[in-house]
């Protein structure tokens, strides 16, 4: 019988796997029996603001009313219909509502169930429209190291080569092509100029096998959290453009103004051949991701010899999703994001200003909603999630990163909160 949060807690501890987890010495979860606003309820009673955002979603927090009736009001029409032969208005008009807000020339879009597959759908749209091009030999992918664009196989074949799994699955991944991790944003324009330099003498080298280019825009997240000049993404469509490869635009984590603009490509005024949005997509609700594309890339996937795009999961469009994701932008839209993210941003620099001078500290840097500190060792990551949960904040640092991605709904006070818990987290951790 699992009666109590204990014996609940005991179950999950012997037979669920979470992320990046041992079955055999798992390490402590905690179980949340309620979240609202910013804060998550847990089986003990306690109460802690989320730094987090689930994993840089719930950008409007837990529970909201506008997003809870979007999503009951789809569940008494339909939850879901296959999208095979079959179409709904909550997938017409988030497809609507993504072209009218993504980088110019961005139109087809293609409804994927997560950031992961996602992915995959960028690399096969990339593949196959060059052999619609006759170029069915450019089956490489060009990236930069320190990247993360998922867990598959297709996505892992594009993460960093040494922080990513690649040692561990090296014979089933393809070998695509590694240029120089990209200059941190501060870096003078002489380092830009040579990592520029690098970047397109290795895309001139491997030409003729490559495809396209891939990229998270402006900041790489689970890679590291690091934040680049956007001046590198001009130099990526240059050379795009230069040697007829397909640019991709990882925005799952950059997307929907985290960065403080509503793509990371926007800060660079460039826009990529395709993008894939995921994650906040929902605002934190359901899976749900998207590709988008232009009516070139489109035309030339159609020209390859399978005449179509050879893609279609089963919960395609979902419309619960859909109808949540399209609830969620309109949230967005119509609200002040614009301002809250500066304001988190400028809030985060003074907040965490003090952590630059704690012992082991090697970096303090903002992006947006985005404040990371950086230790010269790798967190001791239970630790560090002990000593924010004292100070009644969730926190999930991983490798040497203690960092947050808050809710852009977080009041000053509640982002104090998480500032000193980040802060307090670097101290002990
Ligand atoms: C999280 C993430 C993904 C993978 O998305 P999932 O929904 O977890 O599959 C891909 N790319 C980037 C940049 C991400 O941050």
């Amino acid at each position: 019988m699992l009666a109590t949060p204990d014996d609940l807690l005991a179950f999950d501890r012997e037979h669920l796997w979470h992320p990046y987890t041992s079955m055999t010495s798992p390490t402590p979860v905690r179980l949340v029996t309620g979240a609202s606003g910013v804060r998550l309820t847990l089986g003990d009673g306690s109460v802690l603001v989320d730094a987090m955002s689930s994993w840089w979603a719930a950008i409007h927090g837990y529970n909201h009313p506008v997003l809870n009736a979007a999503l009951t009001a789809q569940a008494q029409d339909f939850s879901h219909v296959m999208f095979g032969g079959l179409t709904h208005e909550p997938a017409i008009r988030l497809a609507e509502k993504l072209v009218s807000l993504a980088p110019r020339g961005l139109e087809k879009v293609f409804l994927a169930d997560s950031g992961s597959v996602s992915v995959e759908v960028a690399l096969k749209m990339t593949l196959q429209h060059q052999r619609g091009q006759g170029r069915a030999e450019r089956t490489r992918m060009l990236t930069v190291r320190g990247g993360y664009h998922g867990d598959t196989f297709g996505c892992m074949g594009v993460c960093d080569p040494v922080g990513g799994m690649h040692s561990m699955f090296a014979s089933m991944l393809p070998e695509h092509v590694f240029a120089p991790r990209p200059p941190a944003a501060a870096a003078a324009a002489a380092a830009v100029e040579e990592w520029a330099a690098a970047f397109t003498a290795l895309a001139r080298e491997h030409a003729a096998t490559l495809a396209g280019i891939i990229v998270e825009p402006l900041l790489q997240g689970a890679g590291g959290m690091h934040a680049y000049p956007a001046a590198c993404l001009q130099v990526m469509r240059d050379v795009a453009d230069e040697l007829d490869l397909v640019l991709v635009f990882d925005e799952i984590a950059t997307g929907f103004g985290r960065t403080g603009t509503l793509w990371a490509a926007d800060a660079a005024g460039v826009s990529p051949d395709i993008m894939c949005v995921g994650k906040a997509l929902t605002g934190g609700y359901l899976s749900l991701a998207a590709v988008l594309t232009t009516a070139e890339i489109g035309r030339g996937i159609s020209a390859s010899e399978s005449g179509v795009l050879m893609h279609g999961p089963t919960y395609m469009g979902n419309p619960l999703a859909c109808a949540v994701a399209l609830a969620s932008l309109e949230l967005l839209t119509s609200g002040d994001w614009a301002a809250r993210v500066p304001a988190l941003e400028a809030g985060l620099a003074v907040g965490l200003a003090g952590a630059r001078d704690l012992p082991g500290v090697h970096d303090v840097r903002t992006l947006g909603a985005v404040g990371v500190v950086q230790l010269d060792h790798p967190v001791d990551t239970v630790k560090a999630a002990d000593a924010a949960a004292e100070l009644g904040v969730w926190l999930r640092p991983f490798r040497d990163l203690i960092y947050t991605m808050p809710p852009y709904i977080t009041d000053d006070d509640d982002l104090a909160r998480i500032c000193a818990a980040v802060t307090r987290a670097a101290e002990v951790a």
